[in-house]
């Protein structure tokens, strides 16, 4: 098969997807793998637990693409149609396959230990079609398929999300490396902050359309923070890397203002990365991010190197009593005020003996706003022995979101302050 031209669809399948009781990260994460070794991901498709929206499903979509991934439908119970499904469909009969049977037994009697005998329906998960391909799932039961037809691949992976991401990595990926040839392709992802991703692209206005045609910038924007993703297509890796990297760098330099990174990280991350670098040590007061911040910092592993805690101080008799903020600056200034959050930032440095602090005091709504502060004022402090310096937001979303934005806007002006004064 020549390159540029392998197409993919992905079908999910289950009637939980359709409701919205289950949210499809299944499809994302395969679209992601594909898209990762060039495979052009032409369509997702989700369909319910019938018999004939699935088989219609795969008419349609094995038209245009060479590849048709399902993943759903495998389980032990009867909504799970796809396996006699996709015996009908390609003309197979079940067949009880050892391997699979061995690790069936396996998994029931060894690590989940589930007293009695195996049920009859989790011993048929070892049954699959005599005509595929089958695929070894080393974290479940239902084992995945690979049939083919017509120049075409069609492999069904199950539901249960780490299931299917260890197929897709050990054993989909492979095959289809193995049975396609890819063009090559080559990202470089940069890593903006603190403006939104139309201000981003009126900095690259005149950047984007210079671009050659194999090369293409996506902007992935999330809460507070816009991804800029160079793609370059071609047959040649060290070429496309030769070609690519001079554009990324011209990119970096019209966003630097806003950069973060110029690799695909998390925020939290190049915290980490800073802090490390400079051996330096961390400590957060957190009130209106609940301790968010410090679950973000601690996600990332070797942060005990770096981070010492958190006092999550919530309640103003925290403040007063661990913080040492002073009841006076309570009862002149409010909890949510620059004077607090300096107070917490100083006191929680002290406490817990770090290098830096950095500390959160806001109104996250729906209520407790007022007038002179409404829902989404926020103050953010950051010290160290020698300086503090603050920052207030005025944010305007839900709480979840006013939560988020202020880990992100808190973490990013961190940043700042350890790069300029570390
Ligand atoms: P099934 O293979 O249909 O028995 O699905 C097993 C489990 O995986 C169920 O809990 C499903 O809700 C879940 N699941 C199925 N499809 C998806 C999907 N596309 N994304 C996320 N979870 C899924
Ligand atoms: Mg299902």
């Amino acid at each position: 098969m020549s390159a540029d031209s392998v197409f993919a669809s992905i079908i999910t399948i289950g009637d939980e997807l359709l409701i919205g009781q289950t949210i499809d990260t299944n499809s994302a994460f395969i679209a992601q793998e594909l898209n990762k070794i060039g495979v052009w991901v032409r369509r997702r498709v989700a369909v319910g637990d019938v018999y004939e929206d699935i088989k219609e499903a795969l008419d349609e979509e094995s038209r245009e693409s060479q590849i048709i991934i399902i993943t759903g439908g495998l389980g032990p119970t009867a909504d799970d149609i796809t396996k006699p499904l996709l015996c009908d469909y390609f003309g197979g009969k079940l067949v009880v396959n050892e391997e699979v049977l061995a690790h069936v037994k396996f998994l029931f009697e060894k690590i989940f230990r589930r007293p009695g005998p195996i049920l009859e329906r989790n011993l048929k998960q070892a049954e699959v079609p005599d005509n595929c391909t089958v695929l070894f799932n080393k974290n479940g039961t239902a084992p995945g398929m690979l049939f083919e037809r017509d120049n075409k691949i069609f492999i069904s992976l199950p539901g249960v999300p780490h299931e299917m991401k260890g197929l897709m990595t050990d054993e989909v990926i492979p095959k289809l490396l193995e049975a396609f040839t890819m063009p090559v392709i080559a990202h470089r992802t940069a890593f903006t902050a603190g403006q939104g991703e139309s201000m981003i692209a009126e900095l690259l206005k005149d950047f984007e359309p210079a671009l050659p045609p194999n090369i293409k910038l996506a902007y992935l924007p999330s809460y507070g923070m816009v991804k800029l993703r160079l793609t370059a297509k071609g047959d040649n890796k060290t070429d496309l890397e030769k070609e690519l990297n001079p554009y990324f760098d011209q990119m970096l330099l019209l966003v630097k203002e806003y950069l973060v990174s110029d690799e695909d990280k998390k925020m939290e991350e190049v915290i980490g990365g800073i802090l490390k670098e400079q051996h330096k040590t961390l400590a957060t007061a957190e009130s209106c991010t609940g301790g968010y911040i410090a679950h973000l910092i601690t996600s990332i592993p070797g942060s005990s190197s770096y981070f010492n805690g958190t006092v999550v101080s919530y309640a103003n008799e925290v403040k007063r009593n661990v913080l040492g903020v002073l009841q006076e600056t309570l009862d002149t200034h409010g909890a949510v005020s620059e004077e607090t959050v300096i107070q917490m930032a100083t006191g929680v440095r002290q406490k817990l003996n770090t290098d830096y602090a950095l500390a959160t005091s806001g109104i996250m709504g729906p209520d407790g706003g007022t007038d002179e502060k409404p829902v989404g004022t926020v103050w953010i402090a950051v010290a160290n022995a020698e300086k503090t310096e603050t920052l207030k937001l005025n944010l305007r979303f839900g709480r979840e979101r006013n939560i988020q934005m202020t880990a992100l806007h808190a973490l990013n002006f961190l940043r700042k302050f350890m790069l300029t004064n570390g």
